[in-house]
């Protein structure tokens, strides 16, 4: 209880404008283990032995601080990509690196460019730096690169375009990209989110980290999240020219990255072959399934990532409840469609027993 001799209660003064924030919403958790979780685009195996015991080992010291600098795993990604240290940052999952780059390039009166729809937590973290969010309609369900290049204004400082593009799974082309990057002002940022690299499979489709090499104003964002597996650890990293790279670095919290992250990490980048086995598989079942959707008259885009896309417009969230009802969780976005995660053969089955079974 307060005192008689306090003064009274007083609002916490905050900024005004954090009230009117988009938020994140993220996919339900699953209820029960009778769910399967094909709505947050994770990866459907556990850890791998070697990672877990990384993670054991690391559980010893985790009175002392991590090394801030993820020097250990920023020399094992550097001979693991070829590329040099000072282009590596590691952070806070893709999403904390994503913030601290916004944060490092674009603030008040800024304009940060998208596609949309694309990477729900775009907007929110754009907002976040006090910039504007510009979101520039896909054409088809695909990125409309033309008509991103004719959006930018003398105040836009950033392009965020994600590659494949989460909801959809679309991907850009190697030309289309070229082109757009020869008309992007150079003193503007492109980044490249490719959290779902490992699963592109078209050689159309560029690698970022490469074509990043002779364009000083390209960053690329990965992540172990995905194709990795370590969603819950929260480590990702940015691929960038050293100024860019060393201002990401002042704008990072410092100790973002954990121990028990950079641990699990490097036991990733050794366990590749085994990792990348298990993202044959995701593939081929991306394949199945896909197949199968569109054998019962879906209409569904070609995807580069680990879901797929389903426009059912209004009839999204009848499908999402049906799939539920059934066990299944895959995620709705409103009247738009359904991303559907892809899992492991089984889950995948259930998936298709549900779609057989529905009707509009
Ligand atoms: N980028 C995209 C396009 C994503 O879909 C996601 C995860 N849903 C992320 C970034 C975030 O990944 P991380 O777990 O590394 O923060």
């Amino acid at each position: 209880a307060r005192g008689p001799d306090l003064p009274p209660a007083r609002p916490v003064r905050l900024r005004t404008d954090v009230s009117g924030l988009p938020r994140y919403v993220p996919g339900r958790a699953a209820p029960s283990d009778l769910v399967d979780k094909l709505s947050s685009n994770e990866n459907p195996y556990p850890p791998l032995p070697s990672v877990v015991a990384a993670v054991r080992a690391e559980l010893e010291h985790v009175n002392r601080y991590p090394d801030p600098a993820s020097s250990e795993l920023v020399a094992e990604l550097s001979s693991a990509l070829a590329v040099p240290r000072e282009h590596l940052v590691p952070g806070t999952g893709s999403l904390g690196v994503t913030r601290d780059l916004l944060r490092a390039a674009a603030g008040d009166g800024d304009e940060v460019l998208f596609a949309w729809r694309s990477f729900e937590a775009y907007p929110l973290l754009v907002w976040g730096t006090g910039a504007t969010p510009v979101r520039v309609p896909l054409r088809a369900e695909r990125h409309d690169l033309e008509a991103m290049a004719d959006a930018v204004t003398d105040r836009t400082r950033l392009i965020l375009v994600c590659n494949p593009n989460n909801p959809t799974g679309t991907a850009v082309r190697r030309a289309e990209l070229g082109r757009f990057l020869d008309r992007v002002p150079g003193h503007v940022l492109v980044v490249l989110d490719e959290a779902y690299r490992e699963f592109v499979d078209d050689r159309d489709v560029p690698d970022g980290i490469a074509l990043h090499r002779d364009r000083p104003n390209v960053a690329v964002l990965r992540t172990f999240s995905k194709a990795y597996g370590l969603a819950r650890l929260r480590v990702g990293y940015a691929v960038a020219h050293p100024p860019v790279a060393a201002a990401l670095r002042a704008c990072a919290v410092p100790f973002g990255v954990s121990g028990l992250a950079q641990a699990a990490a490097r036991a990733s980048l050794n366990a590749g072959p085994e990792l990348l086995e298990r993202v044959r598989t995701l593939l081929s079942e991306r394949a199945r399934v896909t197949r199968a959707l569109r054998a019962a008259a879906l209409n569904i885009p070609d995807s580069q990532a680990n879901f797929v896309w389903l426009r059912l417009g209004s009839h999204a969230p009848a499908f999402a409840d049906a799939c539920a009802a059934a066990g299944v969780m895959v995620r709705p976005f409103g009247d738009e469609g359904v991303r559907i995660t892809i899992g492991t053969p089984e889950e995948n089955d259930r998936l298709l027993r549900i779609v057989g079974d529905w009707r509009v």
